[in-house]
């Protein structure tokens, strides 16, 4: 069966491979009589596929044995709260302002500490990253939040920012949700790295917490204890029933990306998708993406028409044509392209060729 492309920004298309795989063992994983779903979390073949799904991560992402890694559920949205919960020790905390989601979790935190927009770029239209050398860091910071991938804006970090060069010796916590496994990440600058599985892990339900050890033990009294980071820590994951499915979804799609040659090459080839996409866009007049390309997104290409009188037809089309879910976010209006690792160069081919087709009917 040809699927179709499948551009959805979250829940997003998986490897049709480990779909496949999950249903070959839908009904009777391993000769043990269950499905995934119908396991006790305690149980020695559960175990061993959680076992399995952390070291691969651990592996892919080179996480030092300085991090753990929860697997819990709440969701980005959750971590917003749960961030400041278990690490703002009613201190204030730092927000770098570069799109929806990172406005976002700085409102969210604001319930649980005092909070500092440290910049924003608001002002210039969410086009750019206010540069590093001018942000207002403060100096008794708990942490600084960043959203490294703004996922409706299309705003990336290509590099996490030296804090301790800036002058602060707060941990860095970013919201990777929907850049996970995209690339390699550097963590000699992260303190505290969370995302929601639904954009390039799994599906939804999951959300992965990457803390270095020295951040635990310090929740607020109030901190729910199914949230409490040290609490899920010293229980592997099992404090209270984690989402057993995501997890067995998320170890597939790690073993998916070791069988593609590991985070270097779905990078690679993340980076190949990205430009096509852009450089066709680039050197049309018919669409536009107003993202400074220093900061562009590889994973959501958001994108307008010249003419938006033909939004309806362009999605019409590409409906038909295969190219599914290619809507953009309601508060920034035209389309966007989510091509997370799941997506393959010849999707984004697929979609190349559409909008060339596109523009010359307009002409
Ligand atoms: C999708 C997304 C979220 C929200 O995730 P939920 O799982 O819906 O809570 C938060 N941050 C970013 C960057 C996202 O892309």
């Amino acid at each position: 069966m040809k699927r179709p492309y499948n551009f959805s920004a979250g829940p997003a298309a998986l490897p049709p491979e480990v779909l496949q795989h999950a249903a070959a063992e839908m009904l009777d994983w391993h000769g043990s009589g269950m499905s995934v779903m119908e396991m006790s979390h305690r149980g020695k073949e559960f175990i061993s596929i959680y076992e399995q799904a952390e070291a691969d991560v651990r592996e892919l992402l080179a996480v030092p044995r300085e991090f753990k890694i929860l697997f819990m559920q709440g969701g980005g949205i959750g971590e917003n709260a749960v961030v400041p919960l278990n690490l703002s020790r009613g201190q204030r905390a730092d927000f770098v302002v570069t799109g929806s989601w990172s406005r976002k979790s700085a409102k969210e935190a604001g319930k649980y500490c005092s909070t500092h927009v440290a910049a924003d770029n608001t002002e210039s239209g969410v086009t750019d990253i206010p540069p590093a050398s001018q942000w207002q860091l403060s100096s008794d910071a708990s942490y600084v939040h960043l959203c490294t991938n703004e996922t409706i804006d299309g705003i990336e970090f290509h590099e996490l920012p030296d804090l301790k060069a800036l002058g602060s010796d707060a941990p860095l916590v970013v919201d990777i949700s929907s850049h996970m496994a995209s690339r390699s990440v550097d963590w000699s600058r992260v303190g505290l790295a969370f995302g929601g599985a639904q954009k390039n892990i799994g599906p939804a339900g999951l959300t992965l917490v990457f803390v270095r050890e020295d951040l635990l033990g310090h929740a607020l009294p109030i901190c729910p204890s199914a949230f409490n980071y040290k609490l899920i820590a010293e229980a592997d994951s099992m404090y209270n029933t984690p989402p057993t499915w995501g997890i067995y979804m998320a170890g597939l799609v790690f073993q998916w990306l070791k069988a593609q040659g590991g985070i270097a090459a779905i990078e690679h080839r993340n980076k190949t998708k990205a430009e096509l996409l852009y450089s066709y866009i680039d050197q049309s007049s018919f669409y536009v993406n107003r993202i400074a390309p220093a900061c562009r997104s590889r994973m959501n290409v958001p994108f307008l028409l010249r003419d938006e009188s033909r939004n309806a037809d362009f999605l019409a089309g590409a409906h038909k044509a295969g190219l599914l879910q290619l809507k953009g976010h309601k508060s920034v209006g035209g389309m966007r392209a989510s091509i997370y690792n799941a997506m393959p160069l010849d999707g984004v081919q697929a979609l190349v060729d559409y909008m060339r087709g596109f523009e010359k009917e307009q002409a």
